[in-house]
């Protein structure tokens, strides 16, 4: 894939799963990265920042850009992918509490930093946007009504902000993964295990039967982390520089309609 050395990329979310596999692509690829995140970006890497930083609200937005933009003076790409994906129980469950807290970390976090960030990605001549998408956003899934939104909102936004930015040369797109295995899965209390309680197995059987009956997935299996980051990085690098507005798929074929 095309060299970034010289470029700056933010990735919010960096600390973990789809993230910290970005930062290390990217930053494997030559370009020095700023992540942000809520836990400490747990390695050292040479020419990565961590910056912990809730990205939920405003502040922790704007000082992560700040970030950027004092250590840099440049940004060329910008990677919103932080997301929180709870399992509901039901639609009258879901307290405006729930919605709000969904909805400022999926959305309004990309939200704030590609408007804090425009005006540097302008300066770039090479600027790209990729927003962390989901295919649940296209699929029905009542245990993730929420969640769906958020991300039918974020492709709303990226096809948006794709037609205002391309006359100032710069990209913007969506990945779309399906079932990854990444912490967000496995961490006590994840997906893996509200999984196992409603199908009412251990945490394996209840994976393999979500593979296999639930999503249909086409290749038999959860993708990695690496699956999507290397996407990403596609999104990021040169080589798609004729690809702006669209969303990539990455989800082993669970999305079945054309
Ligand atoms: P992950 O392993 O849980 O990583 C998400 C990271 O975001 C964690 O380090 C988490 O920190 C951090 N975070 C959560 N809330 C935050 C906040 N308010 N401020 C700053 N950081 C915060 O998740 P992942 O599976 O890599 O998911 C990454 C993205 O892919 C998300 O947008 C998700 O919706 C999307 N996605 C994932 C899948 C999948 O199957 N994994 C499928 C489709 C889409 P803590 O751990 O401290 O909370």
């Amino acid at each position: 894939m095309t060299d970034l050395s010289g470029r700056v990329a933010l990735v919010t979310g960096g600390s973990s799963g789809i993230g910290l596999a970005t930062v290390r692509k990217l930053r494997s690829l030559g370009a020095h990265v700023v992540s942000g995140d809520l836990t400490p970006f747990p390695e050292a890497l040479d020419a990565v920042t961590g910056v912990v930083a809730d990205l939920s609200t405003a502040d922790g937005c704007a000082a992560l850009v700040a970030r950027v933009r004092d250590e840099h003076g440049r940004l060329d790409a910008i990677v919103n992918n932080v997301g929180i994906a709870p399992t509901r129980n039901g639609f009258e469950t879901i307290t405006d509490d729930d919605w709000l807290l969904v909805w400022n970390v999926n959305v309004m976090s990309a939200v704030r930093i590609t408007r804090a960030g425009i005006a540097m990605l302008r300066q770039s001549g090479n600027g790209s946007i990729v927003m962390t998408c989901s295919s649940t956003a296209r699929v029905v899934d009542p245990y993730f009504v929420d969640y769906a939104a958020t991300k039918a909102g974020l492709l709303a936004i990226t096809r948006g902000l794709a037609e205002e930015l391309g006359a100032h040369g710069i990209r913007v797109n969506a990945v779309s993964p399906g079932s990854i295995r990444t912490p967000l899965w496995d961490k006590p209390g994840g997906f893996a295990e509200q999984l196992a309680s409603r199908l009412g197995t251990d945490v394996e059987t209840a994976i393999e039967r979500y593979v296999r009956d639930e999503r249909r997935i086409t290749l038999g299996r959860p993708g990695v982390a690496e699956d999507v980051a290397n996407t990403i990085a596609f999104l990021v690098s040169d080589e798609s520089s004729y690809i702006t507005g669209a969303d990539l798929p990455v989800n082993g074929g669970s999305v079945k309609h054309i």
